[in-house]
């Protein structure tokens, strides 16, 4: 499978970047993971939003749902303009019942719940949830396709059971909204230091650090979280692409 980094900036979009969305592609099927605040505008550097084949959602904060709307909103221009007729399913909880019914639209979207206890099959992907510590309900993903494993944590702080469920990925795509030896878990979220200690305990192949923040020098994230992970680091930037 390959990741596109479309967007990875923590809680609002830097000018001309977007918030948290992944694109995770294979054998042609295209899966949007989360679709925050401008991944619309910059998912279409790489792809028509009509090509679409699924979303998946984490959690209904808006730094990763705020452009749910405006892809309604492009898929049904793309209807009238194009003869788009085709229905795309927007996996989301329903912990959230008003937020998880706002991923339905007329008939060019269709939300439909995952539940984390069964393992969800979208495409090629096989997915498994693990329910994280964040102020609202959010899940992790562990996406398996052809013998490779993707994890993503979503928003969170650490928590050990992150552990087990990250074991031997071969693409951590880990938050990391804050440098070592701040607070993170009050917030909801990481830290660089627990970053690389949940990549090292893990025994990951690879850490990439997403979710940033919009405040220090983002090199040290990766250094600080080499203080823990010996294997290798990467910061997640627009349009880091990654096969695996
Ligand atoms: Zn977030
Ligand atoms: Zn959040």
């Amino acid at each position: 499978m390959e990741i596109t980094v479309i967007g990875h900036w923590g809680g609002y979009p830097k000018a001309g970047e977007a918030s948290s969305g992944y694109l995770l592609t294979h054998n042609g099927f295209k899966l949007l993971i989360d679709c925050g605040s401008a991944v619309l505008s910059q998912l279409q550097m790489y792809i028509k939003p009509e090509e679409l084949d699924a979303v998946i959602i984490s959690h209904y904060h808006a730094d990763h749902i705020a452009d749910i709307g405006v892809l309604h909103h492009a898929l049904l221009i793309s209807k009238y303009v194009s003869g788009y007729n085709r229905n795309l399913p927007i996996y989301g909880h329903s912990n959230d019942q008003e937020s998880f019914t706002a991923l339905t639209y007329k008939d060019i979207t269709s939300g439909i719940a995952y539940n984390k206890d069964v393992d969800l099959h979208i495409g090629p992907f096989q997915i498994e949830f693990l329910q994280t510590k964040h102020p609202v309900a959010c899940f992790a993903m562990r996406i398996t396709c052809e013998g490779k494993t993707l994890v993503y944590t979503a928003d969170t702080s650490y928590f050990e059971e992150l552990v087990e469920f990250s074991k031997n990925a071969d693409v951590l795509l880990a938050e990391s909204n804050f440098y070592k030896g701040m607070d993170g878990a009050s917030a909801g979220h990481m830290t660089s230091e627990e970053a690389g200690k949940l990549a090292h305990k893990a025994n990951v192949e690879k850490l990439v650090l997403t979710h940033l923040p919009h405040f220090g020098e983002l090199n040290q994230l990766t250094e600080e979280a080499a203080e823990n992970f010996k294997g290798k680091i990467v910061l997640a930037s627009k349009g880091l692409n990654m096969s695996l």
